[in-house]
């Protein structure tokens, strides 16, 4: 997505008026810390249509949809939002378009097929490949991306303020201290990454951070928000989980 930095107006945004106090981890995912060694590897039935993810919490599609692709990469996002709900509403209302949400319970609210073209991207360019738009499946993690400090602690983009425990720091791309994302995002992730694998073939080496493919365009996700480093290391943790998976005869 163009994260939702570009679009708001910090005054009138729709998001920041729900409440900003982080969503309880109620949803059970297959593992609590997020490691791929002791996780259940969810089988995935690929009998229905292998557009929509089988485990989307919701389905709930842009009518007004690209034009047909055939997906070969995965672009990570974070929104600059505090819950899924609204911002799912936000993108309807705005027409931003994106494949999936994954918010901080693990839910996963699909918005458009994964072979339909999404403009999520923006201009893009990565190991000579370029328009990303045109084959990558977006992902979006709702997160509140780089802290800034302030006199009162750190606070996000709107002013919340967050507690030493709630922060991770990551120098890098001009930034220090982050949001994290959520265990259960995390895991959801590496569930989703392995069935895009399965369905479209896609492999960990073509997971890329949107900050990678953007160029000089200030856009940083998601590159403090998981806890395993940058995107080379989720790129790491990723492959390490679809060979897990594939030792267990799941892919
Ligand atoms: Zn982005």
């Amino acid at each position: 997505m163009q994260c939702l930095k570009k679009f708001f107006n910090p005054k009138n945004s729709p998001i920041p008026d729900t409440q900003p106090n982080r969503e309880q981890m109620i949803i059970p995912v297959s593992n609590s810390d997020a490691s791929f060694i002791d996780s259940v590897i969810p089988k995935f039935d690929l009998s229905g249509k292998k557009e929509i993810y089988p485990l989307a919490t919701r389905v709930d599609l842009d009518p007004d949809r690209g034009g047909i692709m055939k997906p070969t990469h995965v672009v990570h996002h974070y929104t600059v939002s505090y819950k899924t709900e609204p911002t799912v509403q936000y993108f309807k209302s705005q027409g931003v378009d994106i494949h999936l949400i994954i918010g901080h319970k693990g839910e996963v609210i699909q918005m458009s097929e994964f072979n339909r073209q999404c403009a999520h991207a923006g201009t893009s360019k990565w190991q000579g490949l370029q328009n990303f738009n045109s084959f990558s499946i977006g992902i979006e993690h709702i997160n509140l991306g780089p802290l800034r400090e302030s006199k009162n602690g750190y606070v996000d983009y709107y002013g919340r303020k967050y507690e030493k425990s709630e922060i991770r720091i990551r120098k890098g791309l001009g930034y220090e201290v982050w949001e994290p994302l959520t265990d259960a995002q995390e895991q959801r992730m590496l569930e989703i990454s392995l069935y895009l694998f399965k369905a479209y073939g896609i492999p960990a080496s073509n997971h890329v951070g949107h900050y990678e493919i953007s160029g000089f365009r200030g856009k940083a996700d998601p590159y403090g928000s998981y806890s395993w480093g940058d995107m080379i290391e989720v790129r790491k943790k990723i492959g390490q989980y679809i060979l897990e998976a594939k030792r267990r005869g799941f892919v």
